[in-house]
């Protein structure tokens, strides 16, 4: 449990400052919690994942530990101290955070480089966080490569990626992996209530489950949509359930997905159900609902036995509904 920390949007405030405070990812989380308390650290890291499941806000975590003058006996990061501080209000000298996707120069690596090799202004260790570096030309990445074949002493690379096939081969190599999952369903809704009972008191269960629904996962997401659904006013059920991508306007739809889920459904089943489907869905958002559905199903199945059907599932409705190809 973790309270409202700060200002602005629910992302921001909501946003785990401590390796326990982190959704999910217990291998990722204490794999790093030893690590960040060991003697020996490895000082380049790699986080790949989908999108919105934590690596960055994991990353500023790892940088607050490396720098925190009180850590905690767990890896944690005190979140008091001055270090930690700055690094949350994103003013630290030595806590670098940039977005490969606006920086792609072989040139910015080069540059940072230069200031790598000082002693840090501030706390122990500079940290350079590279998000989505998979964007990095395959210059850039090679510069990285150099400087972390030999790093200097007390600084960190953490490169966080979507696509970590897209990073070269030598680099992913050279860099300690840790991967994120999407989060349970389970995670994902308690998270829901918990914030949705501190800024507005009360929400009704099947907001909670729509939200936790078109939330995919992604505890990122599941704040966006929260937020907006406040925005719009919880007590306006209607309109909050109608701007979601998924839930109302399509209910017939994901009824039908849930039912092939169900292990002790019959063929007869699922047929009656999609008769019920709106003669008014056309077969690409067909295809969109249900294979978006299935494959988070798969991204989250708990059990090889869920893996397999979802994966099925999967598969027939590709077939079923293949991608429309753009008339030319
Ligand atoms: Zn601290």
């Amino acid at each position: 449990m973790f309270l409202s920390q700060g200002s602005g949007d629910l992302c921001n405030r909501y946003r785990p400052r401590t390796f326990s405070n982190v959704i999910e990812q217990n291998t990722v989380i204490r794999s790093l919690q030893s690590a960040v308390l060991s003697e020996n650290k490895e000082q380049t890291y790699l986080f790949y994942g989908e999108h919105g499941t934590g690596k960055t806000t994991t990353a500023r975590i790892l940088a607050m530990s490396l720098n925190c003058s009180n850590l905690k006996d767990n890896g944690d990061p005190c979140t008091i101290c001055e270090d930690c501080s700055n690094i949350i209000k994103d003013v630290h000298p030595a806590v670098i955070e940039m977005d490969a996707s606006d920086k792609t120069s072989v040139n910015d690596i080069r540059t940072l480089k230069e200031g790598l090799g000082l002693r840090p202004l501030m706390g122990k260790a500079k940290v350079l966080i590279l998000d989505e570096c998979h964007q990095l030309s395959s210059s850039a990445q090679n510069a990285l490569l150099k400087i972390s074949e030999k790093p200097p002493k007390g600084v960190f690379f953490i490169l966080c990626s979507t696509e970590p096939k897209k990073i070269l081969p030598t680099l992913r190599a050279r860099s300690q992996g840790h991967k994120f999952t999407l989060v349970s369903n389970k995670s994902i809704r308690n998270l829901i209530q918990m914030v949705a009972t501190v800024e507005v008191g009360d929400i009704q269960e099947d907001i909670v489950d729509a939200l936790t629904e078109v939330s995919e996962g992604r505890p990122r997401n599941a704040l966006k949509n929260l937020q907006k659904a406040i925005y719009i006013g919880l007590g306006n059920r209607k309109a909050v359930l109608g701007s979601l991508d998924l839930g109302e306007r399509d209910p017939e739809l994901i009824s039908l997905c849930r039912l092939v889920m169900k292990f002790d459904v019959t063929w007869r089943e699922v047929v009656s159900q999609y008769k019920k489907l709106p003669s008014t869905i056309d077969a690409e958002t067909m295809r969109r609902v249900l294979a978006g559905w299935f494959r988070s199903c798969l991204e989250r199945a708990r059990t090889p036995i869920e893996a397999r059907r979802a994966a099925r599932a999967l598969e027939l409705f590709v077939e079923i509904f293949p991608p429309v190809k753009p008339e030319n």
